[in-house]
């Protein structure tokens, strides 16, 4: 059962559980592809329905920020907590290190993904990279192609949204990878090139903060974390009043 936090439907899922899940998507190798959005790919969700429906059609929906934690809350159906992307990605490539399962990089700027690739392998000996590409290209067919014949298990689409969303909603049904993940910036913070917040600050939910320290540029998209929160409150006390209503 789903979650519905304004519209988007999240797998109310532990770490752990995420882990398991996507084990199983992996196994079956049908297409799936998993969406990772935070509070502002919500309220992007909120405002533009086809965007919607292809988070909604993703076979795992994992909450990656504590905007998102929190809106859940105020509507009254608490997720169990944060997934972070990255962290999801991080535990999925030791679990691949372990099993043997192959995983492509792609996106982020030209040498990022090579980079990526060596610091995951350094971390987690014997896992087996088959293919980089970065996420700038012109012409999808030849990156879709490349990854077609490397076959890996999972791929790790980092273009930031909602173009990643809206490749893997495209090619998840036509390419044999087991489980495709939408990760945003991940392989920049694989690749050192952009650093995460301190533990204390993820801690304390405030990463977001160090973000916008370190790239004021996102504050016109931060702005709808605010607007996000108001329209959870706004969304519950409607639920409520209808919920009198019926009573
Ligand atoms: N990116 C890309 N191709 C594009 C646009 C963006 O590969 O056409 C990459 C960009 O280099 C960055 C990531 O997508 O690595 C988006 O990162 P951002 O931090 O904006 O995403 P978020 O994690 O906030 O969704």
């Amino acid at each position: 059962m789903k979650t519905d936090v304004m519209g988007v439907g999240f797998h109310n899922v532990t770490m752990d559980e995420a882990i398991d899940h996507a084990e199983q998507l992996i196994a079956k190798r049908a297409g799936a592809y998993c969406v990772t959005p935070n509070a502002e790919i919500v309220w992007e969700a909120m405002h533009d329905e086809a965007f919607r429906d292809i988070v909604n059609g993703a076979s795992l929906v994992l909450p990656d920020g504590a905007g998102v934690v929190l809106g859940a809350k105020i509507l009254g159906r608490p997720l169990k907590g944060k997934v972070a992307g990255i962290d999801f990605a991080d535990r999925l490539a030791a679990h691949l290190a372990t099993t043997g399962g192959s995983l492509y990089l792609l996106g982020s700027k030209p040498g990022i993904a090579e980079t990526a690739a060596e610091n995951l392998q350094k971390k987690h000996p014997g896992l087996k990279i088959v293919g980089t590409a970065d996420g700038y290209f012109k012409d999808e067919a030849p990156v879709v192609e490349k990854i077609q014949m490397a076959n890996p298990d999972v791929l790790f689409v980092c273009l930031g949204a909602p173009k990643q969303e809206k490749f893997m909603a495209k090619y998840a049904p036509r390419l044999s990878v087991g489980l495709m993940i939408g990760l945003g910036g991940s392989l920049d913070g694989f690749a050192g090139a952009v650093k995460r917040a301190p533990k204390w600050m993820i801690r304390c939910n405030l990463e977001w903060f160090y973000r916008l320290l370190k790239e004021p540029r996102r504050l016109g998209r931060m702005i709808r974390l605010p607007k996000f929160v108001l329209a959870c409150k706004k969304q519950h006390r409607r639920e409520m009043r209808e919920a009198k209503g019926n009573g």
